[in-house]
């Protein structure tokens, strides 16, 4: 899918809040033709290879614990080898791919395919695309339920079904996978056009490894992917929301990839401890308003684009910051019916009903 079509240069949308068209910073004085500023060209990608009613086998290479500390929460890094299904080396950075896990839910009706974010850069963990990365979180909760003959509910743990099944999964296990799935939240074409602002809470890192490596780290010696990749010099900012320090994930690789690529930098932002500074804890859409200063050039700036990854919801904040801080205009379309209320008056139904992403920002959560 190329999103970067030539438009005519007519229209001015920028004061009803929409997307801006203008002249594109490197159109050349003989094109005649226009383009959407800033707006990305995302590479085709394949999808649906392996449909969830005919799942393909694949294998767990490697099963490994990726929080930093001793945390209550339990996120693994899980290797699938993809060797002779046909998604081998037919996904990108910025995909997901579906489980299917043995056996039938609790209402005995046969599991149904579960998505997972790979993990990975196109090239896989091996170079090769045979071996992809996702980062499981086992669901572990409670529920009131009301058991057959009784009329009170009462407290029930809540195991989910896929996260601790592909978490319990040990190296050299089958396990029944689907996809890839998703065309909109990959890196663009050709990375060095764009500067990159990532937020993720959680899990929702999972995509920005793949896609850190891929425009930072290289592919390793051996793999077809080295002709062809040249290290991205854009500016690339990740702010990784967690609950607790202990609780980031992949935080060594990360901090090991910022201090030896100075055009990225890494912010672990913490919403239930205290700063460093004394201050209270915050979530990510909360760091960057402290922060605007340091991030406002960038957020004006026609080449960034914004991802954002994991809660479902983290996405309002984000959203309203933007909009009452005046730097909605390359990420936002707002409906004319709330245009006249101030930002930072509007509910989150509101953001939710009336507001969408522009093709600058591209949004993953669940
Ligand atoms: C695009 C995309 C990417 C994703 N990427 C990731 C990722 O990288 N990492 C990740 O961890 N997750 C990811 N997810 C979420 C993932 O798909 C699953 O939703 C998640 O792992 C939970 O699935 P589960 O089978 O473990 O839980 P389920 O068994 O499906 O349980 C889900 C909920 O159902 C209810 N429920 C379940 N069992 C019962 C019961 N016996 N009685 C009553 N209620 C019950 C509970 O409310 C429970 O919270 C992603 C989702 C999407 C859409």
């Amino acid at each position: 899918m190329n999103a970067c079509k030539s438009r005519p240069f007519s229209i001015d949308q920028a004061s009803a809040g929409a997307t801006i068209y203008a002249r594109h910073a490197y159109d050349t004085a003989v094109s005649t033709t226009l383009e959407i500023v800033g707006e990305p060209s995302l590479p085709e990608v394949k999808m649906h290879l392996v449909a969830p009613n005919a799942p393909a086998t694949a294998r767990v290479t490697a099963n490994d614990l990726c929080i930093k500390g001793r945390s209550s929460s339990y996120v693994r890094h899980v290797c699938i080898d993809l060797a002779g299904t046909p998604m081998a080396a037919q996904f990108h950075a910025g995909q997901s791919f579906g489980v299917v896990p043995p056996g039938n839910d609790h209402q005995g009706r046969p599991n149904k395919v579960r998505l997972y974010s790979i993990a990975s850069p196109t090239w896989g963990e091996d170079g090769h695309g045979q071996i992809f990365a996702t980062t499981p979180k086992r669901l572990i909760s409670e529920e009131m339920i009301t058991t057959p003959g009784e009329t009170q509910a009462h407290p029930q743990l809540i195991l989910g079904m896929c996260s601790n099944y592909l978490c319990d999964l040990k190296p050299g296990d089958p396990v029944q996978v689907t996809g890839p799935s998703g065309k909109r939240f990959l890196l663009p074409t050709d990375p060095s056009k764009h500067d990159y602002l990532f937020l993720a809470t959680g899990t929702g890192i999972a995509p920005f490894r793949g896609m850190l490596q891929e425009l930072l780290a290289g592919p390793p010696a051996g793999s077809p992917w080295q002709k062809s990749w040249t290290r991205c010099g854009s500016r690339v900012e990740l702010l990784m929301g967690a609950p607790y320090n202990t609780d980031l994930l992949y935080d060594q690789e990360i901090q090991d990839l910022a201090n030896s690529h100075n055009n990225f930098h890494y912010h672990p932002v913490i919403s239930r401890e205290r700063r460093a500074d004394g201050g209270k804890g915050e979530y990510v859409h909360q760091f960057l308003e402290r922060h605007l200063d340091a991030f406002k050039d960038m957020l004006q700036n026609p080449r960034t684009l914004i991802y954002v990854c994991g809660l479902a919801g983290m996405q309002i904040g984000l959203f309203r910051l933007l909009a009452a801080k005046g730097l909605s205009a390359h990420y936002l379309t707002i409906d004319e019916s709330i245009r006249d209320i101030p930002a930072d008056q509007w509910s989150d139904e509101q953001i939710k009903r009336r507001v969408r992403h522009t093709h600058r920002c591209m949004i993953e959560v669940y």
